[in-house]
Formats: structure tokens, C-alpha cells, sequence
């Protein structure tokens, strides 16, 4: 059965970051967009909920610069490691915010999917999108159940997959995970902290499991704002131990270490600890078919250098919005396949440099050196926290951009991994 109300020019599978920001600059465009959401907002999904300055820029774009007022404002990071305090505000930039933010997904995924709405993007709630429609080889839509009732096709000339980490609906199509690059594990649960108004989002960067030693990934506490904080552990599958790992115990021992600064108690978590796999670094592909597009998460596009997706989410469904404009608008439907090629002109690059910089701090003893060298030395520091919140200058030559000039021509020489 098809309902005709709901043929529209481009349907969006998944309501998330990548999801609610495509939608967005379609509708805005004048396009019949519709995004069907497995779940209903307010729903939740496991983060550690910061929003970097990359991010902001995104959420003013999309005309939610009132929103941000409303929620917790962080001006940078605290960088915790071999017994010592590094306090570093967000790198300064010509085009990016000087500040992040923390706030729950439970809201903020619902703010940016009611604002496609308002800019004309129809949104269906509770609706799974089960399989691709296929005509003679081309995906028109997708075969979609409404909670609780019976499936029904909603065609489309174009898709968006926007359907996150997992992405059952992109597998279908046939993307697949480049298995011998790097991924991450996350965990994180929240607890009530005095100190949940800080304005610096905190990462341990010596994070140890239960025997004390140091693993590769870092732990983080980002303060909400609202009488809790957000804390969590990232581990990157370079380590050698990694699948031994568990990460619920990384996650208490985290707990236990940062409770007397945080005034948390460990073992009253205001909820089950929630643990996400990350894809990350472009790792997921093909990212373009001849009518539909891949972005966010579902593509791999993940900051390897720090597990952020947010931002990558909104940029990523912004550039297959303009390619998708693009096409509806000059009926040339290959115009998709620039899509590929402007993710990796504008991430390819970073992306690998990242990937190499997780095998190396893969193995602990280089992590811990790497750690104490930089824990001692503040400028090193600074331009590390441009480079990996990719926050470099295109007009400037600062230390970090001629760091990452030098690093770059290595990295160019090196093998794809
Ligand atoms: C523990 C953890 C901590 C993290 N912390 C941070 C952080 O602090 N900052 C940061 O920037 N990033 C963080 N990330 C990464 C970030 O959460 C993701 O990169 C981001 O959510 C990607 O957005 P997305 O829209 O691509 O996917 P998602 O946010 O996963 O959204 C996908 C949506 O699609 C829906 N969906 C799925 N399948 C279907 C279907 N078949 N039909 C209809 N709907 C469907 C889902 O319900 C979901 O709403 C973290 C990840 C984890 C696991």
C-alpha cells in the first residue's frame, strides 16, 4: 500500500543529528522532505552530549542561535593526566565560536528535528523504516512501519540514510565498515555533582582499568548544567587488548578515581551506564548510490582524533543536502556522485591523519609518553587541542597549522589505515 500523502521529493531515514540537519536544508530549499524516526522525541541516545565549536557553528546555521542560549555553555577543556591540571580555552577562529556546549540528546535531537519542521520537513514519529524500495535498480523510498501498525511504502526520488552507527537501512543497501581501520567504544552514565555548572568540559587522558593500568582512549566529565554530570570512558580498537576490555568496569574505575574532585558518589548512578560502538574516520562505504545518499554516522563520520560525531553529522547531511539540491533542482540525478568527493576533499585527509594518530597511541607505553610530554608543556597543548578538535586556520600560520603541514606530508606518504 502506498499513502500518497507521504510521496515526497526526498525521504530521510533517521531523525538524528544527520538526519534532522538534512531535512533541514532541503525543506529550506523548498523541497517536499520527509524524515521517518523510529523512535519519538524526546528519545534518547548515549553520548557524552558536548557540542564542540564546529558543532555551534552548525546549530547557528540551522537558526537556533536563541535555543543555545538555554544551554550549558563550556569555554574549553580541562586536560587531566600525570598528576597534573591543564586548563585550555577552545582554540580562537575567524569562523568558529570561542565556546561549546553541553546539553542532553534527549533534547537537543528533538530541538533540530522540530526545527526542520518548522522550516517544512515532514517528520513521522515512531515509524521504522524496514527496507529499501528498489524500481529497475534505483531506491524510490522505503518500506515503513508506524508503531503498532501495518507497514506501507512511502516513495521518494531520492534517500537520505541517516540511520546512525548501526545502520541496518545503509547495510541494506550494501554499505559496509572498513574492518582493519580503527573504531571506538564509548560508555557513560550520569550522576549529581555539585560541580555541575562548570564551564569546562574535563578529559583524563591516563584513564586505567581496575589493575591500574593506563589504556589508550581517555575518560571525560562534561558538566550539564542541570545538577549532573555526564561520565564517560572512550576506547579506540587499535589497543591490543581491546575486545578484553569491559568497558562497565572502565567505567566504574573512572568513576572511582574522579569522585573525590567530582563530589560524586560512584556507585550512585542516576541510570544503567549506556555503551555505543563509534564507527569513525570515514571507516563506512560506499557513501553514495545513483539515488541516495549516506551521511552521519551510518557513514562512518566520526573525528578519530576525539570521538566527536555531532558536528561531522551536521556537516556531512548539509553537503548531501546541497548535492541533493543540486540534483532536484537541474534533474540530474548524477550530480550525487560529487558527494564522495566532497566529503574527502573537506575530511579525507584529517580523517587519515586521525586514523594513524589512533594506531599509534594505540600502544599504552607511547600513549603514557605522549601524555607526560604534553601534560609538561603548555603551548603543545594548545595547538594539539586545534588539530584534534579540527579548528585549524586556513588564513593562519600558526604553530599548530605549521605542525599539521608537517605532519600532513608524512602522513601523505603513508598507507591508507
Ligand atoms: C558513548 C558515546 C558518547 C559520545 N559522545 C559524543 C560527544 O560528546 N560529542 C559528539 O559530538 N559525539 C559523541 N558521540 C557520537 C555521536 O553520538 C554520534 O556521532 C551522532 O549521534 C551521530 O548522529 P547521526 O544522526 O548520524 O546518528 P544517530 O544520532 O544515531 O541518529 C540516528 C537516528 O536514526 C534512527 N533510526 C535508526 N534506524 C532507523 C530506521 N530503520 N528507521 C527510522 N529511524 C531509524 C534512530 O532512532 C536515531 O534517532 C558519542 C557516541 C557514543 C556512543
Amino acid at each position: 500500500m502506498t499513502e500518497p500523502d507521504h510521496a515526497c521529493e526526498v525521504l530521510v531515514v533517521g531523525g538524528g543529528p544527520s538526519g534532522a540537519a538534512a531535512a533541514y536544508w532541503l525543506a529550506k530549499r523548498g523541497h517536499s522532505v520527509t524524515i521517518v524516526e523510529k523512535n519519538s522525541f524526546p528519545r534518547d541516545k548515549t553520548c557524552g552530549d558536548a557540542l564542540t565549536p564546529r558543532g555551534v557553528k552548525q546549530l547557528v546555521d540551522m537558526g537556533l542561535s536563541t535555543t543555545l542560549t538555554t544551554f550549558h555553555q563550556v569555554n574549553g577543556l580541562r586536560l587531566v593526566a600525570s598528576g597534573r591540571e591543564l586548563e585550555l580555552p577552545w582554540p580562537s577562529h575567524a569562523i568558529y565560536p570561542d565556546h561549546g556546549f553541553v546539553v542532553r540528546r534527549n533534547e537537543l535531537d528533538g530541538i533540530v528535528a522540530a526545527n526542520a519542521v518548522a522550516a517544512g520537513a515532514t517528520l513521522i514519529q515512531g515509524c521504522e523504516a524496514l527496507t529499501p524500495i528498489v524500481e529497475r535498480g534505483f531506491v524510490r523510498g522505503a518500506m515503513v512501519q508506524p508503531e503498532g501498525g501495518e507497514p506501507y511504502e512511502l516513495h521518494a526520488k531520492y534517500v537520505v540514510v541517516a540511520d546512525g552507527a548501526d545502520s541496518r537501512f545503509g547495510r541494506s543497501l550494501g554499505t559496509f565498515r572498513t574492518r582493519d581501520w580503527p573504531f571506538g567504544t564509548a560508555i557513560r552514565a550520569y550522576w549529581e555533582s555539585p560541580r555541575h555548572n562548570e564551564v569546562l568540559i574535563e578529559s583524563v587522558l591516563d584513564v586505567k582499568d581496575r589493575k591500574g593500568n593506563v589504556l589508550p582512549g581517555y575518560g571525560w566529565i562534561f558538566p550539564v548544567g542541570d545538577g549532573t554530570v555526564n561520565v564517560g570512558v572512550g576506547l579506540l580498537s587499535t589497543f591490543r587488548d581491546f575486545k578484553s576490555v569491559n568497558p562497565a568496569h572502565l567505567l566504574e574505575s573512572h568513576a572511582q578515581s574522579i569522585a573525590e574532585r567530582w563530589q560524586i558518589s560512584p556507585d550512585q548512578a542516576l541510570c544503567d551506564p549506556a555503551s555505543g560502538r563509534i564507527p569513525m574516520g570515514g571507516s563506512i562505504g560506499p557513501i553514495a548510490g545513483p539515488t541516495y545518499l549516506v551521511v552521519g554516522d551510518a557513514a562512518g563520520s566520526v573525528n578519530p582524533f576525539n570521538g566527536e560525531g555531532i558536528d561531522y553529522a551536521y556537516e556531512t547531511a548539509r553537503m548531501a543536502a546541497d548535492v541533493l539540491h543540486e540534483a532536484l533542482s537541474s534533474h540530474d540525478a548524477s550530480v550525487l556522485q560529487r558527494y564522495p568527493r566532497l566529503l574527502d576533499d573537506e575530511f579525507g585527509q584529517y580523517f587519515k591523519m586521525a586514523r594513524l594518530f589512533a594506531r599509534i597511541i594505540g600502544r599504552p607505553a607511547l600513549m603514557r609518553e605522549l601524555t607526560r610530554a604534553g601534560m609538561h608543556n603548555r603551548s603543545l597543548m594548545e595547538w594539539a587541542l586545534r588539530i584534534m578538535s579540527n579548528l585549524l586556520r586556513p588564513d593562519e600560520m600558526g604553530p599548530a597549522e605549521i605542525a599539521y603541514k608537517a605532519i600532513d606530508k608524512i602522513v601523505r606518504l603513508a598507507p591508507n589505515a
